[in-house]
């Protein structure tokens, strides 16, 4: 399937200049949505997986899915005051000022091996973040996966050479 052909592009969205890649398009249809997760699954098929990490709120669209094909369990990752039980926190630097994510502290065993999800790998802030939480948890992170990947933005320079899976690429 055209994967690139469901996903809208929104010029100047959230700002002056972004071409903001749009996927409710493509959940909101069945088959294109359907294929997206099963073809990541494929692409995931040697890895050997515990568990999902997503961060909120597309993170939760592309992992939950994964997770219930791979029949391993979801981990949420969510801004901080948003989870009820005990947290860590990470910060991560956007392009103007600083953001924080956070975890359950008792959300990962030490050693359990961890995909990271979201919808894009942009400037691989989110990403990092995430993989900071989940590596302080003693987890072993086998990779990230995504619907998008902004090459242009280089977020995989930023990822310490994780293994990256990327349905669509601009
Ligand atoms: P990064 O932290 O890698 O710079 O940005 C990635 C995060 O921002 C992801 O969580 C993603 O949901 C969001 N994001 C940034 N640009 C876009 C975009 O063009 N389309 C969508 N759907 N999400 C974006």
């Amino acid at each position: 399937m055209d994967f690139k052909e469901k996903i809208r592009v929104i010029q100047n969205f959230p700002q002056p200049g972004v071409r903001f890649k749009d996927i409710t398009t493509l959940l909101k249809d069945g088959q294109a949505y359907q294929a997206a997760i099963d073809t990541m699954v494929e692409g995931l098929q040697e890895k050997e997986i515990d568990l999902i990490v997503g961060p909120e709120a597309r993170g939760f669209v592309v992992g939950a899915p994964l997770a219930y094909k791979l029949g391993v369990g979801f981990v949420p990752v969510r801004k901080p005051g948003k989870l009820p039980a005990e947290t860590i926190e990470e910060s991560y630097g956007l392009e103007y000022g600083k953001d924080s994510l956070a975890i359950h502290k008792d959300a990962i065993q030490p050693g359990q091996k961890v995909l990271i999800a979201d919808d894009l790998l942009a400037t691989g802030g989110t990403i990092g973040a995430t993989l900071g939480l989940v590596e302080k948890l003693g987890a072993e992170v086998v990779g990230a996966a995504f619907f998008i990947e902004l090459t242009y933005l280089n977020g995989r320079d930023k990822l310490k050479g994780l293994d990256i899976f990327s349905l669509v690429q601009y």
